[in-house]
């Protein structure tokens, strides 16, 4: 009685996770390698429930745990590895089960004992592990959480491919019908059970840190362009401008602000006025590397901060930005209609804060708008004292096409 309840702790524990996986996935709105996990956790449920229901001596025994738990870790492995942008070679696996199923059949017909069968599958399962280690080894994004992973699979892979072995040179030989008596069957319900129970706090762990960071981003986020908004963006400041002094890199700024935007919603409406919000924060997307920040601070107005990047560098990124929108044909408007912006750009200086830093750009900018727009003006020493929203002081006609 004790042993038949103790044989469905571990099932009963692979379901309640399962169905944490699939909750967090669900109301979380995670992403698919969530759904991966629930989905593996139910097989390996299966599996476990099926070793411990099914007769000791059927010969379909192993082959139904097999089928269970090689499917269970496929879709367990390629989820992980989808978790970091990485893809398994599901054939090889297919060819892994496949080699170990027909060495299973062979075994399961020359002899009733189980000690080859037990390594036979192990091994099929290691190499699976092992063949998802080298794949996580290799992805970019490293975080701590994402080495625990690999550490706890590699181990994960070395247990499959050494426990049998070293069980079996205690006890020589099982005969099937008395597996369930084994020492070897005691030892691998309790490796078994604490290695899905460590595996999945540590997933759990690492979802719930998804979830609150997806939480965290989607109040970051400007919906209409999908940049950083405003406080994100000075929240990213405050971290970059010290990094950048530690470190010793620099750090540019640029700010730019769409010209004579009023007009643009006065005439054609506000879709359009939204369309070429759009337009222009997918060319600066578009145009800045991955360690640059892009936000939609204001309006019409945009920040960049160049990561690494002198004055100079960071003038020429707004010059093709700036080139690129002036021949941008923007939808809902005149086919020959284009729009142009304008640009502020400052290095930062040494100790400097983020509002002195953003005060001299606007200063460039303003000194922009003033010179005619459509420009480029790099470096300002003083920030400006009128300092706000554009107003259009300055307004002129709307421009026509910058190319026509
Ligand atoms: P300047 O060349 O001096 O920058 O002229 P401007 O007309 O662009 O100046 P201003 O900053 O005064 O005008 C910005 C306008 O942008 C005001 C507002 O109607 C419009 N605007 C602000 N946010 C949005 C938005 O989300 N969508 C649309 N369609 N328009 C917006
Ligand atoms: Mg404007
Ligand atoms: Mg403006």
């Amino acid at each position: 009685m004790q042993t038949q309840i103790l044989g469905l702790l571990t099932p009963l524990m692979a379901l309640v996770f399962a169905a944490t996986f699939a909750a967090l996935w669900r109301f979380g709105r995670l992403k698919r390698h969530v759904l991966g996990f629930a989905i593996s956790y139910l097989l390996f449920a299966a599996g476990f429930l099926s070793t411990h229901l099914l007769p000791p001596d059927a010969v379909y025994l192993f082959h139904t745990t097999q089928a269970f738990y090689s499917l269970g870790a496929a879709v367990f492995l390629a989820s992980l590895c989808d978790r970091v942008g990485q893809r398994v070679h599901l054939g090889s696996f297919a060819a892994v089960y496949l080699i170990s199923a027909a060495a299973l059949t062979v075994a399961v017909s020359v002899s009733n004992e189980v000690g080859a069968r037990l390594i036979i599958v192990n091994t099929g399962y290691g190499v699976m592990f092992a063949m998802a280690v080298t794949t996580l080894l290799s992805a970019r994004r490293k975080t701590m959480i994402d080495t625990a992973i690999i550490a706890v699979m590699a181990v994960q892979a070395a247990d499959f491919l050494v426990r049998p072995n070293m069980t079996l040179m205690f006890e020589q030989s099982i005969a099937a019908a008395a597996y369930r008596d084994s020492i070897y069957y005691s030892l691998i319900g309790l490796v078994l059970g604490v290695k899905s129970v460590a595996t999945a706090i540590l997933l759990i762990g690492a979802s719930v840190a998804e979830w609150t960071t997806s939480l965290r981003e989607t109040g970051e986020r400007d919906d209409l362009t999908g940049l950083r908004n405003r406080g994100a963006f000075e929240d990213a400041m405050r971290t970059l401008l010290p990094q950048a002094q530690s470190q010793g890199r620099a750090l540019s700024l640029v700010v730019a602000d769409i010209d004579h935007f009023k007009q643009v919603n006065d005439i054609w409406g506000h879709q359009a006025g939204d369309a070429a919000i759009r337009e222009f924060a997918n060319l600066i997307g578009r145009m800045v590397r991955g360690c640059d920040v892009t936000a939609r601070i204001g309006g019409e107005e945009f920040c960049i901060a160049v990561w690494d990047c002198e004055e100079s560098a960071a003038q020429r990124l707004a010059e093709r930005i700036r080139s690129s929108f002036a021949r941008t044909v923007l939808p809902g408007m005149g086919e020959d209609m284009r729009l142009t912006a304008s640009f502020g750009v400052v290095a930062a200086k040494e100790g400097e804060a983020y509002s002195r830093l953003f005060a001299r750009a606007d200063a460039a900018l303003y000194r922009a708008k003033e010179s005619g727009r459509d420009k480029v003006v790099v470096g300002s020493d003083e920030p400006r004292l009128n300092q706000g929203a554009w107003t259009g002081t300055f307004r002129r006609e709307l421009p026509r096409s910058a190319t026509a």
